[in-house]
């Protein structure tokens, strides 16, 4: 098996640390896949494996990005960010101002370089995982329509209304421009899937982007079903450090309209009154506890597959 630095040497230099490129055989669309824009999720190398397996693309260009290769390399294991979390920065700076973000930081210094080389790609595609286990999701951003088009061929949960409570993100400044991005948690941090989940991921764009050979990669060309669909609509970004929940969730677990969720010494948390609620990224009680966590959880409600899903179901 190739070595992890071998995986990340493919492709020629930039003059943009961590970007790497594999030009193609005739010009094209320009497509970055992009992983550990947060240092602790390694899952991304899954893309690497990719591009190694695929070597050239037919057409156009794949830009291999390192999105943190300092906070990858800051512990073993690396870790999520230096000082500010690299990947809500991507916001003009009176606002980052207001935040007290460090302009002369490391994770500052590291959105200024990314920017150029995220600016140049016609679509992103962006790797993450979550601290909590989880079915891989997409998050979901229907307001672009090459987004949403790519979105819309990997065979997960499809995640939108995220944008209304995370900003900064690197895919939301590209979506901001109207360029194509596509970000995915695919699973736990160090679950073993989750390297595979990104491995078919970038070759599931791929074969959307036309940049793969006629006669490989049969399985990333077949349609698949696209998973559920949650619209997240509420926000509760803190509890008090008693807080318990009444049961163990899971991302994603379907609840009653009204239900009890979690009490703290100063109020019941409810699921909202409304049809098929659901539960989004229920931070474990211990993370609850923890005064850097600003997303104790979400709440969304799952709605009806889409008119294009129910056609793909009669045709696949
Ligand atoms: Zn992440």
């Amino acid at each position: 098996m190739t070595s992890t630095a071998e995986l990340l040497s493919l492709g020629d230099d930039t003059a943009i640390p961590g970007v790497r490129v594999i030009r193609g055989e005739k010009p094209g669309p320009t497509v970055g896949l992009m992983g550990m824009l947060h240092g602790n999720e390694p899952a991304g190398v899954g893309l690497w494996q990719f591009a190694e397996v695929l070597g050239r693309p037919t057409r156009g260009e794949i830009h291999l990005i390192v999105g943190h290769p300092e906070a990858v390399a800051a512990a073993p294991g690396g870790v999520r960010y230096i000082r500010d979390d690299l990947n809500r920065l991507f916001l003009d700076d009176n606002e980052l101002r207001t935040k007290g973000v460090d302009f002369d930081g490391p994770d500052y210094r590291r959105m200024l370089e990314l920017k150029p080389a995220l600016a140049a790609l016609d679509v992103l595609v962006d790797i993450h995982t979550t601290s909590q286990p989880s079915e891989p999701f997409v998050i979901g951003y229907t307001a672009q329509r090459e987004a949403h088009r790519l979105s819309r061929a990997l065979p997960y949960a499809q995640v939108d209304g995220l944008h209304q409570f995370i900003h900064g993100s690197a895919t939301q400044w590209l979506l901001d421009r109207d360029n194509a991005a596509v970000t995915v948690e695919v699973g736990a941090h160090l679950s073993p899937e989750a390297p595979a989940r990104a491995f078919e991921i970038a070759g599931r764009i791929l074969a959307e982007m036309d940049m793969l050979p006629e006669d490989r990669f049969p399985e990333f060309r077949k349609r698949s079903k696209p998973g559920r669909r949650v619209v997240v609509g509420h926000h509760v970004p803190k509890v008090a450090p008693d807080f318990r929940y009444v049961r163990h969730f899971q991302n994603f677990d379907p609840l009653e309209p009204g239900e009890i969720i979690g009490e703290d010494g100063e109020r019941t948390y409810r699921a909202p009154m409304i049809d098929n609620p659901v539960i989004f990224m229920p931070s474990a009680e211990a993370t609850l506890r923890n005064d850097t966590n600003t997303d104790a959880f979400f709440f969304g409600v799952e709605v009806a597959p889409a008119i294009e899903d129910d056609h793909l179901a009669q045709t696949a």
